[in-house]
């Protein structure tokens, strides 16, 4: 049945890109907007009008009919409202009209997004800028403009435009290290990211039937089936009929938008999936994997699926993370993250690894903050999902060499006494592909690192603007002690080794789940937060807005903004859940248990009549009481809890992980002891197994 798919021809064609701009707009007009880009300054009008023109002209032939700005608030997804093109002419007809104005800016009623505090709602218009570095495309029938989001002020209400701001850091940072490598080439360092983004797939009977996927994105009851992921039979399997076509149909519609989808598979889990596209520079890695979340699921329900982007849609199964995959560029593609085959390529190697693990040791509780979530809580810590605590794995040959360079010891080179940064040649690194340590939270993988604390539903934009700043801050610092160096080798030398030395903590290599990492790390002085709760307060201790407000990521309101929206939406997540297992256990486990005890009383009945034994029925009705009267106080208890939630989102998130989430706990360890005493046909939602194994 499977049509031929010509994929060059499709790939990017509903997408404004460079190639068609090239193609459709006048020559002084394309190299106006290359300059703009080039230097970053603001489009002039009539540039911006022949591109709208053009842009227009081009989506109504892909059959346009609106435009919107797209935009990326701080709740993590995306937003977007639709202008039509037309214009009334006064004669009772229309015309299709989009200016340049129209292109480059909007103002959109902001009132109802999450702002922190930014804005007050009297002043609840917010604007939309057009990043002309992002392609314009179109969907579904209208023109998207990707834009950034700022209140009237210019503070900015989004995740693009700090990721903007963090680019450009990182890039003007290790631009000036590059130059001191002797590279007067290179203009514009790039931050690249290749985000792996695993998803569950559900038939959609299945889950309408249950509440809880369907307020709140995961199971919050369910008995353990009798089969889980041992047999790991699942991963890398044979996909089947139904999400195969799925994925084709995935993969056409990401193709046409210019997203390169490059490999899909099946995941550890059963119904978990993975899809990963070759990695871009990072901005477009974020517009890039929001489209693609967005047309998941709207593909999955074609195929009559659901697809789940949850971190932990069921206990004890593994979760769904975003795998973030980054690394440092040239504007001519030389990865900064590969060793190199001279010395001097080594020691600017040594140096950008330096300046990473430095960064990362100094700001983990950044990092971590940058994933904290009430879904991610689920997550981190088990079946193959990172621990809560950072740490770098680098892999056997470079921990040796890094501890050599500590040690001032040789490193497999006898001859020499020891080795000498930027005068001796490292050891070939070779790819580490055997050795992949799932524990570990951030993995060095031969030339990029694989940061793994990501959750599947969170947008990329957070953990690789810490990325992108610790990694600038960490890169100025250098390029100040060597841009004064006298004898640049030797202060060189010195700064490699005495970085290493200090931030050598944040190495590890071992199993991140077990105690004994716990200890050792306490042992390191690393942070351990193994909630969100836990971890959100640190985000905004002074050294971390130092740092971001230094680098002109956020101002300190925009940052003080993220925490409390971070705390906010923590809190709110973990109410809805709450409420959804009162509901739900009120309305329907407890029912169910209920009438089934009823059935098995009217059996003793009836069997007393004739002098039976009931021995069966008389324990389970034992049972089962026990069980209702356990849960009946377990729902009273949460529904009690739930209304004694202090109001401060600090102490409130505080309050929902220590007394809500171990409420929630107790009523779903009843819930699920009823389900497995309960006969099937009493049980009101579809169990694990037949979610996972329909
Ligand atoms: P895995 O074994 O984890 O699947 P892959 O080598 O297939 O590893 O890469 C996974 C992701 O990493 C892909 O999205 C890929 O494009 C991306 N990737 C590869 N090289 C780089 C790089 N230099 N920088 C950023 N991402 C990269
Ligand atoms: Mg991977």
């Amino acid at each position: 049945m499977s049509e031929i798919l010509n994929v060059p021809e499709i790939f990017g064609s509903d997408v404004f890109n460079e190639a068609t701009m090239r193609e459709r707009l006048p020559e002084h007009t394309y190299s106006g907007w290359k300059n703009c880009i080039a230097t970053g300054q603001q489009l002039p009008l009539d540039v911006a009008n022949e591109i709208a023109e053009a842009m227009k002209l081009w989506a109504i032939e892909k059959g346009a009919t609106h435009y919107t700005h797209w935009f990326q608030p701080m709740t993590g997804i995306t937003a977007e409202k639709h202008d039509s093109f037309i214009t009334p002419t006064g004669d009772g007809r229309v015309i299709m009209e989009f200016s340049g104005k129209e292109l480059v800016r909007g103002e959109p009623d902001a009132s109802s997004f999450p702002s922190g505090g930014l804005r007050a709602t009297f002043e609840a218009r917010g604007y939309t800028a057009w990043d002309p570095t992002a392609c314009a495309f179109v969907r579904d029938g209208s023109l998207y403009i990707p834009t950034c989001f700022f209140s009237y002020n210019g503070e900015s209400l989004d995740k693009k435009t700090p990721l903007l701001r963090s680019m450009d850091e990182v890039s003007r940072e290790a631009v000036r290290i590059l130059r001191l490598f002797g590279d007067r080439e290179t203009k514009r360092v790039v931050a690249n990211v290749g985000a792996e983004q695993e998803y569950f797939l559900l038939p959609k009977d299945l889950y309408a039937q249950r509440e809880d996927l369907r307020l709140t994105g995961r199971t919050l009851f369910g008995a353990q089936p009798p089969k889980g992921q041992e047999l790991d039979d699942h991963y890398f399997g044979t996909i089947r009929t139904r999400v195969a076509s799925f994925m084709r149909d995935l993969d056409e519609q990401l193709w046409r938008l210019g997203i390169p989808s490059k490999t899909k598979h099946n995941e550890g889990a059963p119904c978990q999936h993975e899809m990963a596209p070759i990695y871009s520079d990072v901005n477009k890695a974020c517009d890039d994997n929001q489209i693609t979340m967005a047309i998941m699921k709207k593909c999955a329900a074609k195929h009559n699926l659901v697809c789940l982007l949850h971190e932990k849609p069921f206990a004890g199964v593994a979760g769904s993370g975003k795998h973030n995959n980054w690394s440092l560029s040239t504007d001519s593609g030389k990865n900064l993250f590969s060793p190199g085959k001279t010395p001097r390529q080594n020691a600017q190697f040594l140096v950008f690894l330096a300046a990473f693990i430095a960064g990362v040791d100094e700001y983990q509780d950044f990092l971590r903050c940058t994933v904290a979530t009430a879904n991610n809580d689920h997550r981190l810590g088990a079946s193959e999902a990172p621990p809560a605590i950072l740490s770098i794995f680098l892999g056997d040959e470079l921990s040796a060499i890094i501890q050599s360079i500590i040690d001032g010891t040789n490193y497999t080179q006898p001859e020499k006494s020891m080795l000498r940064i930027g005068v001796d040649v490292l050891p070939a690194i070779p790819k580490d592909t055997t050795d992949r340590n799932r524990t570990s939270p951030l993995a060095f993988t031969g030339n990029k690192f694989e940061f793994r604390m990501l959750g599947s539903s969170q947008s990329i934009a957070g953990p690789n603007i810490a990325l992108n700043t610790i990694m600038a801050e960490e890169l100025g610092k250098f390029a100040d002690v060597l841009e004064k160096a006298e004898d640049f080798d030797t202060t060189l030398q010195t700064l490699v080794c005495k970085t290493l030395t200090e931030h050598s903590r944040i190495i590890f290599g071992g199993n991140g789940y077990s105690e004994a990492w716990k200890e050792e790390a306490e042992r390191r002085g690393l942070s351990n937060y193994p909630s969100a709760a836990e971890a959100l307060p640190t985000y905004i201790q002074p050294k971390n807005i130092d740092l971001v407000t230094r680098h002109g990521i956020y101002t300190e309101s925009e940052f003080h903004a993220r925490y409390i929206i971070h705390l906010e939406s923590y809190n709110k997540i973990v109410n809805i859940e709450a409420r959804t297992m009162v509901d739900m256990a009120q309305h329907q486990i407890l029912p169910a248990a209920l009438h089934y005890t009823h059935a098995l009383c009217d059996t003793v009945g009836a069997k007393g009549k004739i002098g039976a034994a009931c021995k069966a029925e008389s324990t389970m009705i034992a049972d089962l009481s026990t069980h209702t009267d356990a849960l009946y106080d377990a729902i009273y208890d949460l529904k009690k809890a739930l209304t004694c939630v202090p109001k401060d989102p600090a102490s409130a998130a505080r309050y929902y992980h220590d007394i809500i989430t171990a409420g929630m706990t107790s009523l779903r360890t009843e819930a699920d002891i009823l389900e497995t005493l309960t006969d099937k046909a009493y049980w009101p939602y579809p169990t694990y197994s037949d979610l996972l194994f329909y």
